[in-house]
């Protein structure tokens, strides 16, 4: 890109995805614990024109060459825009293009957004010459010009004295809440039609967002408004209007048209969506997903966790372990990733049975979103204070009456029921001897590839090829 001549490392989509390793990095900014730093934001304001000084960009505190090499720092990254058709409303999604645009600089990892931020520079990038906040906010500036035309001016502060980045991202999180508020109150059925984002298939190819009134995005940064306003300013990016076509059943959220632009959006690897469920046909996850929704088979209930709790889960498993599980752009049943606003959602996963489900969550969250759970269920649902282990959690939840019990009670009575002569015939052909996500076969010089598989056979045989 010839716009790029007086940048040191190269600038182009080819470099999206790019996975850069601890060992191989100069310098990390934010990040997940126990490595990240705690404080981090990124956040655009749209500003009037007499305000910004364009191309202006501040440095407050050390600049990239400044750190020790391996070392991860406190960032935050406040960008302010201007022009005569720039709106308030813009501002998330103008926030968003931040990961998108970091992503083109050859050597550079930008994943996650707002106070999640979490961004990696390689050694060999910072070797070429990329050691300075100038060199990225110049980038972003002419990225902004070509690929947002309505952005006509734009000055970029980047913050890494640590005591300013705090100050600053209390700031920017009652900003974020300001905007999610302003999404609240609009529900599924009032409107036409949806809006879908595939700016994560750079990290996970199959992956399409969903954005639905009722279903905040799973990263949490782009509302029904936010994806609307982004489809119509930038009809070629990666917002897209869904229309919503023939509702299928309102009480798992699956709508025909959803369906068709999800299997063309994902290239026919995911054709069912259900978006108030984690089960059967739940929505893909990507990797940038706030928290985490996984099912605990022991209580048949729901947990939920942040990208901020640190501890071990009541399952025994971390954040980073069921993120591992979740993601990729996978309909994975059981593990779904969640914008921490879609909780406060009044379809939070209704098909699953909602709140009544949810059985355990970090402190932290539940007093984020307090006054969205309903009254009767918020002193049910345990926190680190009250399970750390399975076994705590279920006398936890026979001591508060917890409404999952019932389905313990269904569960032991089906248990319970004697096999008549009719079932004990059917077992055999009920056993299910493989079952899978995919499977591969090789016939006859084809390759065919099965999805969701469950295969019942009397009899396996396995044998070695000579
Ligand atoms: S998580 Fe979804 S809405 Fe958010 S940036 Fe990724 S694809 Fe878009
Ligand atoms: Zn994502």
């Amino acid at each position: 890109m010839s716009a790029f001549k007086e940048i040191p490392v190269d600038v182009g989509v080819i470099y999206t995805g790019e996975n850069i390793r601890y060992q191989d990095m100069r310098i990390q900014f934010g990040g997940p614990p126990p490595r990240g730093a705690k404080h981090k934001f990124e956040l655009v304001q749209v500003k009037d024109q007499e305000e910004i000084e364009d191309g202006k960009i501040t440095i407050l505190g050390p600049d990239i060459n400044d750190f020790e090499e391996g070392s991860t720092r406190p960032l935050g990254i406040y960008i302010e825009v201007a022009g005569p058709e720039l709106e308030k409303d813009l501002e998330g999604v103008i926030e968003r293009r931040v990961h998108e645009y970091t992503n083109y600089i050859e050597g550079t990892m930008h994943l996650n957004q707002r106070y999640d931020l979490y961004v990696r520079i390689s050694k060999a990038s910072y070797e070429k010459g990329f050691n300075s906040f100038k060199i990225w906010g110049r980038v972003l500036e002419l990225l902004y010009k070509a690929e947002l035309p309505i952005v006509e001016k734009i000055q970029i502060t980047f913050i890494t004295d640590p005591v300013k980045v705090e100050e600053m991202k209390e700031e920017a999180l009652k900003i974020y809440e300001e905007r999610d508020a302003r999404a609240r109150g609009l529900r599924d059925e009032d409107v036409d039609a949806f809006y879908g984002c595939v700016l994560c298939q750079s990290f996970a190819p199959t992956h399409v967002c969903v954005v639905a009134p009722d279903r905040y995005c799973s990263c949490g940064a782009v509302s029904w408004f936010d994806a609307r306003a982004s489809s119509r300013i930038d009809p070629k990016g990666p917002n897209f209007k869904i229309e919503k076509g023939e509702c299928l059943d309102a009480i798992k959220g699956e709508w025909s048209g959803v369906n068709e632009v999800v299997a063309s959006k994902s290239l026919g690897e995911v054709n069912r969506v259900w978006l108030y469920s984690m089960f059967g046909y739940p929505h893909t996850s990507c990797g940038c997903f706030e928290g985490i929704a996984y099912y605990i088979p022991e209580v048949e209930g729901i947990g939920i966790v942040h990208r901020d709790f640190s501890e071990l889960c009541v399952n025994g498993l971390s954040f980073a372990t069921m993120s591992d599980h979740t993601g990729g752009g996978r309909q994975s049943r059981g593990f779904n990733g969640i914008s921490i606003e879609y909780l406060r959602s009044p379809k939070f996963f209704q098909a699953d049975g909602g709140w009544n489900r949810v059985v355990w969550m970090p402190r932290e969250i539940k007093e984020r979103v307090r006054d969205g759970i309903p009254e009767e269920i918020i002193d049910k649902i345990a926190t680190e204070d009250d399970a750390r282990t399975i076994e705590e959690l279920r006398s936890f939840l026979e001591n508060v009456e917890h409404p999952v019990i019932e389905l313990w009670k269904a569960k032991e009575e089906i248990e319970e029921e004697p096999i008549g002569a009719e079932a004990q015939l059917a077992a055999p052909s009920q056993q299910g001897v493989i079952s899978m996500p995919t499977l591969p076969l090789s016939v006859g010089g084809l390759r065919i590839i099965l999805k969701n598989v469950r295969i019942y056979a009397e009899k396996a045989i396995i044998r070695r090829e000579k």
